[in-house]
């Protein structure tokens, strides 16, 4: 269980990188990525995404399929 970042979606503003729990997200060089192995959904930290929450832009970060 991971959550992904739709690129096409994404504005670069690394909002998600500080609230991310499980420091499962890193911005450089204009991308944005999330760790597929250490992100846990925010399961056993918060109710929900923390970096869901935090983005501007609506269907940016989607669970993986
Ligand atoms: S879902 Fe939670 S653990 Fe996964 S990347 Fe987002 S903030 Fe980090
Ligand atoms: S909060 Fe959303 S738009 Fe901002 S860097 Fe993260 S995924 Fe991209």
């Amino acid at each position: 269980m991971a959550m992904e970042i739709r690129q096409a979606l994404c504005v670069f503003c690394a909002d998600c990188e500080t609230v991310c729990p499980t420091h499962s997200i890193q911005a450089s060089g204009g991308t944005v990525l999330i760790n597929q192995d250490s992100c846990t959904e925010c399961e056993g930290h918060f109710d929900e995404p923390q970096c869901v929450s935090v983005c501007p832009t609506d269907g940016c970060i989607v669970p993986t399929p």
